[in-house]
């Protein structure tokens, strides 16, 4: 029976938990570190709060269902669960990572994981033979994170599974721009989701999170060793937190994907729009590929202006979103990317990577899609004003 339920069913059914107790329609919030034990020889299924605390373990019960895994596990931000998993991995191991990875991916691997041995490749993992080629026979992990971040290149999650099972390595994809909502890694082959549950899952930039799902069993039971290990886990508040954001999960990230849609579709009639990433959009390379891994484009979306002059103007001129990094939230975000979330990269690996000195990284929110046109189009005219006048001084 249950199986038959749709997503926004099952959505609403793992995230609302009946108190046998009390009746309470809401998981209570546990805030307790330690259980006492019955007696001296019988011991009850929680002992402390590291190891398992009913609170966490309903948000994780509720995000495993969700993605189709057989376990979850949350932690206190998705570097803390991105982290845990790569530690999955031993010295000698190596991974194969996407180029445009999340910048503390990266930097986990290059400044920490580098000296424990465990060695990578970064490649474009939208290529195929290049992912096929950067397998060695000590890799022991192949990387997704599509969508990518922040020119929403789209990798084939089902592809590069097979590419690891037939080398016998997992695949680990971060799905916190589709969520589970639009995109289930685990049904495509993949053996391990991780999540930023900062962004989407939370909804309301009020907690920092990190979820993973495990596939398998074996997976999971070395998974929960390293989270009870490590430490790393989401705090009990925080996890009720999730909780509440995960029930309404569907329609927010459905309508903010709708709205993206439409902003992208106005963004391309622009002539002071050089390029719109939004894998929504039929002209986007990875489109048809989106289209058959993923129930639609998401809510985020890039524009390149011209340069970083017309960024700047833009977001002087925007008065809507929040000008701030992050995304997946009620608040439409702007970001700027070659200064907030790619800082790191010098400017050559920014233009390598494709991020220009005008491009923009929208995260659209809950607003009326009209007011938030609006808002574009007066933001675009003073780009447009700006550069009449730039020209003209002939500066
Ligand atoms: C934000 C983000 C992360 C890191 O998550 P935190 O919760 O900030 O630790 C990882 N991957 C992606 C794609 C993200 O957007």
């Amino acid at each position: 029976m249950a199986d038959t339920f749709s997503f926004s069913t099952k959505l609403i059914r793992k995230t609302v938990a009946v108190d046998p107790q009390t009746g309470a329609a809401n998981v209570p919030i546990y805030l307790s570190s330690t259980f006492h034990q019955k007696d001296f020889d019988h011991y009850g299924k929680y002992d402390y709060s590291r190891s398992g605390n009913p609170t966490r373990e309903a948000l994780e019960e509720a995000i495993a269902s969700l993605e189709g895994g057989v376990r979850g596990f949350a932690f206190a931000s998705g570097m803390a669960a991105i982290s845990s998993a790569f530690l999955l991995l031993s010295a000698g191991d190596h991974a194969v990572v996407p180029k445009n990875v999340y910048g503390g991916t990266f930097r986990i691997l290059t400044q920490v994981l580098n000296r424990f041995a465990i060695s990578y490749t970064f490649v474009d993992t939208t290529d195929l033979e290049e992912v096929e080629r950067a397998v060695r026979p000590n890799t022991k992990v192949i990387y997704v994170e599509t969508p990518s971040n922040p020119t929403l290149k789209v990798t084939d999650i089902r592809a590069v599974s097979e590419i690891a099972r037939a080398h016998g390595c997992l695949t680990f994809v971060d799905n916190t721009f589709m969520t589970p909502v639009f995109q289930r890694p685990l049904e495509l082959g993949a053996d391990l989701v991780l999540h930023s549950a900062t962004k989407f899952i939370s909804g309301h930039s009020d907690v920092v999170a990190g979820l993973a799902v495990a596939g398998s069993e074996e997976l999971a039971d070395r998974l929960y060793f390293l989270q009870n290990a490590m430490g790393a886990i989401l705090g009990v508040q925080d996890s009720w937190l999730l909780l509440r954001g995960l029930k309404t999960l569907d329609v927010r990230i459905r309508k903010s994907a709708q709205s993206a849609r439409m902003i992208a579709e106005f963004l391309k009639t622009r002539r002071e729009v050089r390029t719109v990433y939004y894998p929504g959009l039929p002209g986007h390379p990875g489109s048809a590929l989106q289209a058959r891994q993923a129930e639609s484009g998401g809510a985020v979306l890039s524009f390149e202006l011209k340069n970083e002059t017309c960024a700047r103007t833009f977001v002087d001129h925007a008065s809507l979103p929040v000008f701030a990094v992050s995304l997946g939230a009620v608040e439409s975000i702007l970001s700027y990317p070659p200064r907030m979330s790619h800082a790191e990269l010098s400017g050559e690996e920014r233009v390598k990577a494709g991020i220009a000195s005008g491009l923009l990284r929208l995260s659209v929110g809950l607003e009326d899609p009209g007011d938030l046109i609006r808002d574009f189009q007066d933001a675009l005219d003073a780009v447009r004003e700006k550069e009449k006048l730039t020209v003209r001084s002939g500066e």
